[in-house]
């Protein structure tokens, strides 16, 4: 794999001609649907003013490089692919630009163009994979966790910005000195002004509804799906990764604010009380929608749906009346580490859960709400 990354690093900087006298890549650190992320170093600082060194010698050196110097001179260099359109790239440059300098949140370098290729320049985070400390987290580590999540949201919601993509792959936290930062404002979007919060169904999308209305093969509906729907499909921006999609996104509301984002959080929060990663985790959004029920119960999520003019059917039996008690699930599923935080915090941290997910999106906790709250405050007890 070091043939591949060599070869992938010479194919990048004979794209990016102008690159090399800036940035000399070191190592791969992501690769998704989108983009592929890469570790480098700064060669205008002193220390690399090295020009002899090849890709091989820096990677051998890297332990050293490591050892020697303060991760403040890696880089990060995210290479967005063509793929992307033009304006889902300008996009993230400019809502990463607006928010650069807030709290919690990764702060833009600068950024390349040349023709179709787009580098975006961000510091380089030394974090933890969350599947490394998720279940051995000591309450002030889940604290400082959210107090940092909490704190780059009210940011960027201040800023009119929903994030759309909030999970623990987009957080990068740092484990030993308790710090994260927010990243990946690739789904990132302005929040746009509800006019109509709550048309009924009918009146959505017309021409989308017009042009997706085709013929359907009759089939055997699967257990918890709606036998014989004849309703148009509703489109809705949907956008983000299962299992951490609030209920309102499952219902494809089309006008969708930042409690999307405290949703998500909350998925997070409930993961590391009860020591589930990923806590939800259906592909499609019906099982999404019935996973959330099992918690939530049927009485509310019926509630949930006619808020948005939406009704919830299913006939799958085992999903209760009423809700699970967040409580009873943590002392369930997390009995040692539960007893081991304190009744107290306990009690503090599902208050806290129970205020990020609840259904109704509008009565749903801010994040700057969220700073206040006692789980931040344990000594004011
Ligand atoms: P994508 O849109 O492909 O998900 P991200 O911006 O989320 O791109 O980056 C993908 C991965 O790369 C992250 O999950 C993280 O592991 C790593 N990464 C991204 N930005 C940084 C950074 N500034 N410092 C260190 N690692 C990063
Ligand atoms: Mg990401």
């Amino acid at each position: 794999s070091e043939e591949l990354l060599k070869e992938e690093v010479t194919e990048i900087m004979d794209e990016f001609t102008t690159l090399g006298s800036y940035y000399q890549l070191v190592d791969k650190i992501g690769e998704g649907t989108f983009s592929s992320v890469y570790k480098a170093v700064d060669v205008r600082h002193e220390y690399y003013d090295n020009s002899n060194w090849d890709l091989s010698t820096i990677c051998n050196d890297y332990e050293r490089i490591n050892l020697d110097q303060s991760s403040s001179s890696f880089m990060t260099l995210k290479r967005i692919y063509v793929t992307s359109s033009p304006e889902r790239i300008t996009s993230e440059i400019e809502i990463l630009h607006q928010l650069s300098g807030s709290e919690c949140v990764v702060p833009l370098i600068t950024a390349f163009r040349q023709m179709d290729q787009v580098m975006v320049v961000l510091p380089y985070l030394p974090h933890d994979d969350f599947r490394a400390f998720y279940r051995s987290m000591e309450m002030d580590d889940i604290r400082c966790y959210f107090r940092c999540l909490f704190t780059a949201l009210k940011h960027v919601h201040k800023n009119r910005i929903l994030h759309r993509d909030i999970k623990p792959g987009n957080f990068l936290f740092n484990y030993k000195y308790r710090t994260g930062m927010l990243v990946d404002f690739g789904l990132a979007q302005v929040v746009l002004k509800s006019r109509q919060s709550n048309v009924p169904l009918s009146l959505m999308n017309e021409k989308e509804n017009m042009r997706s209305s085709h013929f359907k093969e009759p089939q055997p509906a699967p257990v918890g799906y709606y036998k014989n729907d004849s309703r148009n499909p509703v489109r809705a921006n949907r956008a983000g990764t299962r299992g951490f999609r609030a209920p309102e996104v499952l219902l494809r509301v089309v006008h969708q604010t930042v409690a999307i984002d405290v949703w998500a959080v909350g998925v997070i929060l409930i993961s590391i009380l009860t020591a589930r990663f990923p806590f939800f985790q259906s592909e499609d959004d019906a099982d999404a929608l019935i996973e959330i029920a099992t918690i939530f119960g049927l009485k509310e999520m019926k509630e949930c749906a006619s808020l948005h003019n939406r009704t919830f059917h299913t006939n799958v039996t085992t999903i209760p009346k009423t809700r699970l008690s967040f409580i009873k699930l943590c002392m369930a599923l997390n009995k040692q580490k539960a007893e081991a935080w304190g009744e107290q915090n306990v009690r503090d941290a599902v208050d806290l859960l129970e205020k990020c997910l609840v259904l109704d999106c509008s009565r749903r906790i801010s994040a700057e709400e969220a700073l206040d709250h006692p789980f931040f405050h344990p000594s004011a007890h």
